[in-house]
């Protein structure tokens, strides 16, 4: 691992929420300020393929990256577009149970106001 994608690997792990390419980029540029905007966006790329962060697509926003790479959901703040993790277990068997056929995947996007948005 080169030390630029290192540091932005450091960024991903340590942020309790998951940050778009842009808030990456401005948290490594103040840590390195030599650090170049594609130089950032070229290795979110190879990490997301090599499988080492997990990119979230979320229509009409920007890509979110996020550490944890295992399958799970998300929720999206409808103010201010903060993408953070929804702890709940894994709902394949209660879809199966309703759905009454098996279940190969789904995607669920959990809209709130979080904390900040709120008042
Ligand atoms: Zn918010
Ligand atoms: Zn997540």
């Amino acid at each position: 691992m080169t030390q630029q994608r290192k540091i932005i690997y450091d960024i991903i792990c340590k942020s309790p929420l998951h940050m778009t390419a842009e808030q990456i980029y401005a948290e490594a540029k103040r840590m390195r300020p030599s650090i170049a905007m594609g130089t950032v966006y070229r290795n979110l790329g190879l990490m997301a393929e090599a499988g080492e962060i997990l990119r979230i697509e979320m229509p009409g926003r920007p890509d979110h990256f996020d550490k944890t790479v295992a399958p799970h959901h998300h929720c999206v703040c409808l103010k201010c577009g903060a993408v953070s993790d929804v702890p709940i277990p894994d709902l394949t068997e209660l879809l199966e149970k309703h759905i009454g056929s098996p279940v190969t995947g789904y995607d669920l996007t959990v809209h709130v106001l979080c904390e900040n948005c709120k008042e």
